[in-house]
């Protein structure tokens, strides 16, 4: 059925103090909405994700939904973006998402979602190694999106190429003060030689030029993952004060601050850090 307001046209007639113009008809925008949104390439299990759907249970959780709030409602004018980092299941992709979306239903930006190593499957399936050149047509959106999500950083297996790519990708950004907001597994500690570093993971190059572009933001919570199926609140709380009775000694900043008791009773701290798994 053609839109009762424009006919389809995309341009409403409207009258103003006695002059008849035209103007952008409603339907026109929220179908400019639902494309962008439809090229933003979110994960279906990360469509429904919001602001107002993120539970912030915790004080570290809190001030990460205000900080991405912030950036959600001053877009484009924000000066920096945001890397969220945190065990798996605390959330960050939801919040990262939640931010994507705000910003494009609010302003029909172009916004990007890539998990880190999908984009570098995808540019490494049209890299050709004798000339050394990747399509453009593969990277331009990731260079050009006004913001992009890319989400799990440091999972990627490092190599020359996987350097010299993720630096393009992000100085180009950098130099063009678009908008990035990254995930991270990976603690953001001054030590290059452990393996459950961000430091470890994308090299002292990468983290600095992180630092210029982004507020780091810690985020302590529970697995989302482990709550029951018709669990609430209530539970994540309780998870929550599992977790963290397992924290390594170096353990995020927050955590360790909020946590009164020593780690272990044998002085030992046996937390896994699952680093390399994807999808929070
Ligand atoms: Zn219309």
């Amino acid at each position: 059925m053609a839109c009762a307001q424009c006919d389809d046209t995309g341009w409403k007639p409207v009258e103003l103090d006695g002059v008849h113009r035209v103007e952008r008809c409603d339907c026109w925008r929220e179908r400019l909405v639902r494309d962008r949104l439809a090229e933003a390439n979110v994960p279906k299990r990360y469509l429904h994700c919001t602001l107002d759907t993120f539970s912030a249970y915790n004080e570290s959780l809190e001030k990460a939904a205000a900080r991405a709030r912030r950036v959600a409602e001053a877009f484009p004018v924000v000066g920096k973006g945001l890397l969220l980092e945190g065990q798996p299941g605390v959330g960050k992709t939801h919040l990262a998402v939640a931010v994507l979306k705000q910003v494009v239903q609010a302003s029909g930006a172009r916004g990007l979602f890539y998990d880190t190593r999908d984009l570098l499957r995808v540019i490494r399936s049209t890299y050709d190694p004798a000339i050394r050149t990747t399509e453009i047509e593969v990277l331009r959106p990731v260079m050009q999106a006004d913001l992009l999500v890319l989400d799990d950083l440091g999972a990627e297996k490092t190599s020359e190429w996987v350097d010299e790519t993720m630096n393009l990708i992000v100085n180009t950004r950098y130099n063009e003060r678009r908008l990035t907001i990254f995930t991270s597994n990976y603690l953001d500690i001054p030590d290059d030689t452990d393996p459950n570093a961000l430091l470890f993971r994308i090299g002292a190059r990468m983290r600095s030029r992180l630092h210029e572009m982004c507020e780091f933001v810690e985020m302590d919570g529970a697995d989302y993952r482990e709550l029951p199926a018709n669990g609430g609140v209530d539970d994540l709380v309780t998870l929550w004060k599992m977790r963290r009775r397992t924290l390594p000694a170096r353990a995020s900043r927050a955590a360790r601050a909020q946590l009164r008791e020593p780690p272990g009773r044998d002085g030992k701290a046996d937390l896994k850090w699952p680093g390399g798994r994807a999808g929070t």
